[in-house]
Formats: structure tokens, sequence, C-alpha cells
């Protein structure tokens, strides 16, 4: 299954989410972090490994 860039516009955390491509058209993404619904996914064509540590 294809995984899922996201970033929550409330608190700005990156997550990523498999999803199935049904589970995704339904687009009920909630923020793991602070439930909020303000997400909005990125868009990743390819399996970028960007390990980030701040
Ligand atoms: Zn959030």
């Amino acid at each position: 299954m294809p995984t899922y860039e996201y970033l929550c516009e409330a608190c700005k955390k990156e997550f990523s989410l498999i999803q199935s491509f049904s589970e995704h058209e339904k687009g009920k993404v909630t923020c793991p972090k602070c439930k909020s619904k303000k997400v909005k996914q990125l868009i990743s064509l390819f399996t970028a490994k960007t390990s980030r540590k701040s």
C-alpha cells in the first residue's frame, strides 16, 4: 500500500500514513498529535528518505 505524507497545519507536524487507495479517497485524515483535521497532503512522487533531525 502506498504511503502518504501529510503536514498538519495546526501544529506543523509532518506525518506519514499508510493507506489503501480507497481510504485515501475518503480523505479522512486527522493529525496523530493534535487530532486536527487541518492537514494537507505533501506530494511525494518519489520515496524520499529524508531523515530530519531538528
Ligand atoms: Zn497537528
